[in-house]
C-alpha cells in the first residue's frame, strides 16, 4: 500500500507515546471546518474559544482576519471566513494564536488573561503568576 507523505507523518506521530512529546501539554481540540460556496466555516468555534477562555473572540477574529487576509467573523456558533481555506491552514492559525496570545510563556498553561501596563498589553498567567509580553496587538 502506498502512503502519502502526510499519512506517513501521521503514522509516525501516532506511534510516539503522547507522554514523551511534552509533559502536560495543553490539549487543544481540532478545528473542524468546511467550505461552502465562497466561504469557509468553523463548526466548533464556540467550543474552541471556550477552551481558550477567549469567549470574547475580538482578538482572535482580528488575528484570523490578518492571517487569512480576508474578513473573519462569528456567525452564531460558527466562525465564517470569506474565501476557501483548508482545515490544516485554519488549524495552523489557531495554533499560532494559542502560542502568541493564550499559552503562558513560562508554564505553557492556557489559564491566562490580558492586563494592561502603561498602555501595553501583557499576558498574565493565573497558574504560575508569570507576566509575558505579547508580541503584537
Ligand atoms: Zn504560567
Amino acid at each position: 500500500m502506498e502512503l502519502t507523505y502526510e499519512q506517513m507523518l501521521d503514522r509516525v506521530y501516532t506511534q510516539i507515546p503522547k507522554k514523551s512529546l511534552e509533559k502536560e501539554r495543553f490539549e487543544f481540540p481540532r478545528v473542524e471546518s468546511f467550505i461552502q460556496g465562497p466561504k469557509t466555516y468553523v463548526k466548533n468555534f464556540v467550543q474552541l474559544i471556550k477552551v481558550m477562555r477567549r469567549e470574547d473572540p475580538k482578538d482572535l477574529l482580528k488575528f484570523l482576519t490578518k492571517e487569512s487576509a480576508a474578513p473573519a467573523k462569528q456567525e452564531g456558533e460558527r466562525l465564517m471566513i470569506v474565501g476557501k481555506f483548508t482545515e490544516k491552514q485554519i488549524n495552523d492559525w489557531f495554533n499560532r494564536f494559542l502560542e502568541e496570545f493564550v499559552l503562558c510563556k513560562e508554564c505553557g498553561k492556557p489559564d491566562t488573561h490580558y492586563i494592561e501596563h502603561n498602555g501595553v498589553r501583557q499576558l498574565k498567567c493565573e497558574a504560575c503568576g508569570a507576566i509575558s509580553p505579547l508580541r503584537r496587538g
